[in-house]
């Protein structure tokens, strides 16, 4: 998988300045928004934290996402709500929506440029679509979020997006758009600066567990922990729980990136620069970033990928869309994989002997990693409130053996015909 554009001008975290511990109160495994966030909340708070990544910060989803910044679960908060008390439900609603909000104050605290930047298109295809957004707008806005407009026709359209593929929307003025490698880098430099010992190359090959955990590192000495938080998503090898893999399907996404685009063009197509993703299962997502480049995102798909057609194939939903972008040039294509779960609500976990985990965040990660971060390092800490509420939804397994991968693509099969045939 070729590296993202956004590691272009990135700097490389600098060098540990201490000694590389073997004993630590927390480890941590994973370096993406979710391990990052939770060693940053950690180490603010005086605790013992080692984040261990197995390759570079930012190599995971969270170094290669679509940087599409969203409020709320990524599924109808009925999944959420119709397995919790009305207490539980509001406190899950609230975290979900506090999401988007701890991003931004983060980038404040820490002064991390990272263009964020506010407003958001949900585009329709046909009219399936336009009801269903009127339907989420309904449910939000009778949970209070006011942030939400619904545009019901293409004039209503027109001040946010010049294309025939969409017949309505919703604009949502709270979520946006980041540049989500200079985010994560930002919060890694601000937990290696409030005391987290953040350890690049240090792939977790095995794990005895127990009241004090010990960690194997490929090319390392062992590490040994009491508490352990398992972070790695769709990236983490074979140590998860078998918990954990039976209920987190792999998909791949792709992204292309286009050389920088002209102001006049930009006006064109996307006046308000509003980050737009579709309302297909197999969606269509992109965003125009900070250096004018359309950053276009879409082609889920649950077997290996061949970058050879990712291009052609991203070029042409990009020119279905917007067929003025016929002679834009590509300047990068990259995919990555995405951790989903059965009903698209992230699976968290604790073992008896404290080992923590979150994943699937099911395409919607770029805000909630950083909740859910935070909700495993309250835990941590003694405050479980919201990581109990989170633990007791029920998630289904995916179908198991060798039958996996087919029966996963077959059911992506069905989806991308029904998008197709605007069912
Ligand atoms: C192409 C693409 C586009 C996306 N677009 C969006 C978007 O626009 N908006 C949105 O909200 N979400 C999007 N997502 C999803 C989002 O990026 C993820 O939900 C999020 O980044 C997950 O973060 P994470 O920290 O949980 O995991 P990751 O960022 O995947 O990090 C896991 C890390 O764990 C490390 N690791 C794994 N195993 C080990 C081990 N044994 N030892 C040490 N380290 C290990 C990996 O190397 C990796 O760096 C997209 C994802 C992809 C792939």
């Amino acid at each position: 998988m070729l590296t993202s554009i956004y590691a272009d001008h990135i700097d490389a975290l600098p060098p540990p300045q201490k000694d590389r511990p073997h004993t630590c109160d927390v480890a941590i495994i994973g370096g993406g928004l979710t391990g990052v966030t939770a060693a940053l909340h950690l180490a603010e708070h005086g605790y013992d934290v080692v984040l261990l990544e197995a390759e570079t910060i930012g190599n995971g989803g969270s170094g290669r996402n679509g940087g599409h910044l969203c409020q709320g679960w990524p599924n109808d908060f009925h999944h959420i709500s119709h397995q919790l008390s009305a207490h539980d439900a509001d406190l899950a609603w609230a975290a979900g929506m506090a999401a988007v909000d701890m991003v931004a104050s983060r980038v404040r605290k820490h002064n991390i440029a990272c263009d964020l930047q506010f407003g958001y298109l949900h585009a329709a295809l046909h009219h399936r679509h336009v009801n269903e957004l009127l339907a989420m707008q309904h449910e939000w806005s009778r949970r209070g979020y006011a942030f939400l407009t619904a545009l019901t026709d293409r004039t209503a359209l027109a001040p946010h997006i010049n294309s025939q593929s969409y017949c309505g929307g919703l604009y949502d003025e709270r979520s946006g758009q980041i540049q989500p490698l200079k985010y994560l880098m930002g919060l890694a430099l601000a937990a290696g600066a409030a005391g987290a010992h953040i350890l690049e190359h240090s792939r977790v090959i095995k794990i005895d567990r127990g009241v004090n955990k010990t960690l194997h590192i490929e090319h390392a000495p062992q590490l040994t922990a009491s508490r352990v938080l398992l972070c790695g998503n769709a990236y983490l090898t074979d140590i998860g729980l078998p918990d954990m893999s039976r209920r987190l399907a792999q998909v791949t996404s792709s992204v292309l990136a286009t050389t920088p685009l002209s102001d006049n063009m930009i006006q064109h197509i996307l006046p308000s620069r509003a980050t737009v993703a579709d309302c297909n299962t197999a969606l269509n997502y992109f965003r125009i970033d900070a250096d004018n480049r359309m950053i276009f995102g879409g082609r889920a798909s649950y077997t290996n990928v061949n970058l050879g057609n990712v291009e052609a194939d991203l070029r042409r939903r990009m020119c279905t869309v917007f067929p003025v972008l016929a002679n834009a040039e590509t300047d990068r294509v990259w995919s990555g994989r995405i951790g989903i779960t059965v009903n698209r609500i992230p699976h968290f976990g604790r073992t008896d002997d404290d080992i923590y985990f979150v994943q699937g965040f099911s395409g919607h990660g770029v805000a909630l990693t950083g909740l859910a971060g935070t909700i495993l390092a309250d835990a941590i800490m003694g405050d479980a409130e919201q990581f109990e509420v989170m633990q007791s939804l029920r998630h289904m397994p995916f179908p198991g053996g060798i039958l996996r991968t087919p029966a996963l693509a077959l059911g992506m099969a069905w989806y991308k015909l029904r998008d197709r045939l605007k069912l």
